[in-house]
């Protein structure tokens, strides 16, 4: 009894999230994925030396090239996409960078959001222009921004839904179709905050699909990793430049927690959203807040968009306060009991963390005076970053009651 070794089209998600990608071992009769640490396997029949020799062969040779266990994850994690393949690097970052620099060169284009996630925008405005990448920064919820902003040289549209930290989202399949029918070769999605239980990207008609696995699909805060998800020969290429050359490749250990944590993926993300709602529903009347955005709200103001395109809410929100950001912020970190005041999201435990805008402008968007009078419309002066947990969701709201005033 084997069982089934991968993956089964017609498999629930709760079954593709305990089952894919895994397998009893054949040697051990284990139930559960081994760890494996090796780096270096030896083969049974002669293998070439090169890395490109061995994308030939079915078995593994070297760690940085492919091991067991994160190909467990990798496959999984394919599943749970719809996709044909994965490939996981040590960090979310990671896997943007691989990507980004794997698929472009000096001449092309790329176009990002013009508020995403602070280390992928920080890449894109410090980094990529100094390689020769040019970059426009777009509000990509408008798709006509989207269209003017293409050129003859855009190689790759990148967008992130909902987008880290103003929870503003952008239509996944009409800005596909959009940039596919300009010419644009590539259009990848920052999934992270949805997850593929919220949203499959790839069915939308993204080429690639981008998670920091540290968040949600792991889940539980102890494992840092990220995964670049798409069709299997766009895969194999980007796995002989950016992980055999860029080397940032994920640890079979920490592979081994994510695939731990991605089989309860579907049913945390229940538990999220549903603490979320209530969280989100209490921050919405409570006096001392001027503002929640929440997908799951029907005071978001692209709460349509988000019911066609996700199937979860999730558990990220964002709320502003009447007082300023920064005292409740400092009240929260001596008076906060469960929720920790930490960066990060996606744990099982409840996190928030206060974004000041003045702050975020300085360091990462540098917008200019539209761009800047459009992130103020969802981020006024800062925002409270809050990523809802698991625990129930009457003990966070009153932890959250206690510093609001
Ligand atoms: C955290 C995050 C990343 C980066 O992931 P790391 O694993 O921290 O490198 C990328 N995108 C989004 C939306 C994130 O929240």
């Amino acid at each position: 009894m084997a069982g089934p070794k991968g993956r089964n089209e017609t498999w629930a998600t709760e079954t593709t999230a305990v089952h894919a990608g895994e397998f009893v071992d054949p040697a051990t009769r284990a139930s559960s994925p081994n760890l494996v640490m090796s780096v270096t396997f030896a083969p049974e029949t002669l293998t070439g030396f090169s890395a490109r020799d061995e994308q030939d062969y079915e078995g593994f040779v070297y760690g940085r090239v492919s091991s067991p266990t994160v190909k467990q994850l990798e496959d999984k994690l394919a599943a749970l996409e719809g996709a044909e393949a994965a490939l996981c690097f040590g960090s979310g970052v990671a896997a943007a960078h691989a990507l980004i620099c794997g698929r472009l060169g000096k001449g092309d284009h790329l176009i990002v959001p013009d508020a995403n996630y602070v280390g992928i925008a920080e890449l894109a405005r410090d980094t990529l222009p100094r390689f020769g990448i040019e970059v426009s920064y777009v509000d990509v919820s408008v798709p006509e921004e989207v269209e003017v902003a293409i050129r003859p040289n855009t190689r790759m549209l990148w967008l992130e839904t909902p987008a880290n930290p103003t929870m503003k989202l952008c239509d996944i399949a009409g800005l596909a179709a959009l940039a596919h029918a300009k010419g644009v070769r590539d259009v990848a999605v920052d999934s992270t905050y949805a997850t593929p239980i919220a949203t499959q990207p790839l069915a939308l008609g993204a080429d690639f699909v981008v998670h920091s696995l540290t968040k949600y699909i792991c889940g539980h805060g102890d494992a840092m990793g990220g995964a670049v998800i798409g069709r299997k020969v766009e895969l194999d290429a980007l796995n002989l430049e950016a992980s055999v050359h860029f080397g940032g490749i994920l640890s079979p250990f920490n592979a081994w927690l994510i695939l731990r944590g991605a089989a309860t993926l579907p049913i945390r993300m229940k538990a999220h959203q549903e603490a979320a709602m209530k969280v989100a529903q209490f921050l919405e009347t409570h006096p001392a807040v001027s503002r929640v955005f929440y997908p799951g709200l029907a005071s978001h103001p692209q709460h349509g968009l988000a019911k066609r395109q996700m199937k979860n809410f999730s558990g990220m929100m964002t709320f502003q306060t009447k007082r300023p950001g920064p005292e409740i912020a400092a009240r929260m970190v001596k008076e906060l009991e469960i929720i920790h005041y930490a960066v990060s999201l996606g744990h099982h435990r409840s996190l928030i963390y206060w974004i000041g805008t003045d702050d975020i402008q300085a360091s990462t968007f540098r917008h200019d005076a539209n761009q800047l009078r459009r992130y103020r419309e969802y981020a006024g002066d800062g925002v409270f970053r809050l990523s809802v947990g698991i625990e129930g969701a009457d003990d966070l709201i009153a932890d959250l009651a206690k510093t609001l005033g």
